[in-house]
């Protein structure tokens, strides 16, 4: 078969490798039909995750089909539609136990295993651990193009995001960064009723696009963005604050844009320490979350979409088929010049 090759920092090729093959009972191996491409792959390429060695499969996010099962296996069967998440998880573990399966002990103690301890998911099939406890079966009319984004981007977006910063109804709510996973976050903060959701991004693309997805307001950042967030919520300041891009300047405009009482709901995965200003912070009763996602929220999430209510199919904005993943690459890792979110990619 064919698949996405890591070759240390910069350096990839899609190249002949063995077929992926069921190795253990609880195994199944699935045809990838659709994946994607994350910030975190791109992570990856320049070097930041050194647990991701020379040879490895790129990639942790497929829609496809099941075509060998192991003995073990009891929920699904060759020919089933199935979503590959980016977390694997055993359901018995301490932390499975607990609904965070992002940390299960059996997998490697991460659950993020695809692309990254083991083969993942940007190739022609790929082998997937604990298949009972891991898969999700892919409802009618839910199409590969909806159900790719459930992966990882819609469910980051929503756990780590709305979730976590306990959006309710009538919530005023701020995301700082409107990329893939910001707007993730827009798709889904609606379902909880928030009264304002206000997009906050460098670039015009990006917050037409929020606004497309449900955003009440785009505010362009510069000098005014505090001042403009405040007077959009009667100078209160907004309930959650939802940082969605990972430096350290962003993280500091969410915490300037929160309430008293409020929540800093942290998405962006950071590669620096962070100056918090807790002199200013402690006072103002604010809470402060972040994490790897869970996946656990994907029945749900499959459910809206088939329902109709989050049109998951918009974040893909660009497609090409596996022979030019190499373009696909290249489009994502200039999103924002690219007018690109995600990058839909299908073998023809
Ligand atoms: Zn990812
Ligand atoms: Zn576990």
């Amino acid at each position: 078969m064919k698949a996405l090759v890591y070759h240390g920092p910069g350096n990839k090729a899609w190249e002949d490798v063995p077929d992926a093959a069921v190795q253990e009972p609880t195994d199944v191996v699935v045809r990838v039909d659709t994946t994607t491409i994350c910030g975190t792959d791109l992570h990856i390429l320049h070097g930041d995750v050194p647990a991701v060695t020379d040879g490895r499969i790129l990639g942790h996010e497929a829609v496809g089909t099941v075509v060998e099962v192991g003995d073990a296996v009891r929920g699904f069967s060759v020919g089933d539609r199935v979503l590959v998440p980016a977390i694997t998880k055993c359901g018995r573990c301490e932390y499975c136990g607990r609904g965070m399966p992002s940390h299960c002990q059996t997998v490697g103690g991460i659950g993020w295993i695809f692309g990254h301890l083991i083969d993942g998911a940007q190739a022609e099939y790929v082998r997937v651990p604990y298949a009972d406890t891991s898969l999700y079966a892919v409802p009618h009319g839910v199409s590969d193009r909806q159900a790719i984004f459930l992966a990882d981007s819609l469910p980051t977006g929503y756990e780590v995001g709305v979730l976590a910063g306990n959006v309710r109804p009538g919530h005023t709510v701020a995301i700082v960064g409107a990329g893939a996973v910001g707007l993730a976050a827009v798709l889904t903060t609606g379902l909880w009723g928030a009264s304002k959701v206000i997009a906050i991004d460098t670039n015009k693309f990006r917050l037409e696009k929020a606004i497309e997805f449900g955003a009440t307001d785009a505010v362009e950042v510069g000098p005014g963005t505090v001042a403009e967030v405040t007077a959009l919520t009667d100078g209160l300041g907004v309930d959650v604050a939802i940082e969605a891009v990972g430096y350290p300047e962003t993280l500091l405009t969410a915490a300037s844009l929160v309430r008293p009482g409020g929540t800093i709901a942290n998405i962006g995965v950071h590669g620096t320490p962070v100056e918090i200003p807790m002199q200013d912070m402690w006072i103002r009763n604010v809470t402060l979350t972040m994490g790897l996602v869970d996946t656990v929220s994907i029945p749900t999430l499959l459910k809206m979409v088939a329902g109709g209510r989050i049109p998951a199919e918009k974040m893909g904005t660009h497609s090409f088929t596996f022979d030019r993943i190499d373009d696909a690459y290249d489009v994502f890792a200039n999103a924002a010049a690219n007018q690109a979110l995600k990058v839909v990619i299908t073998p023809s």
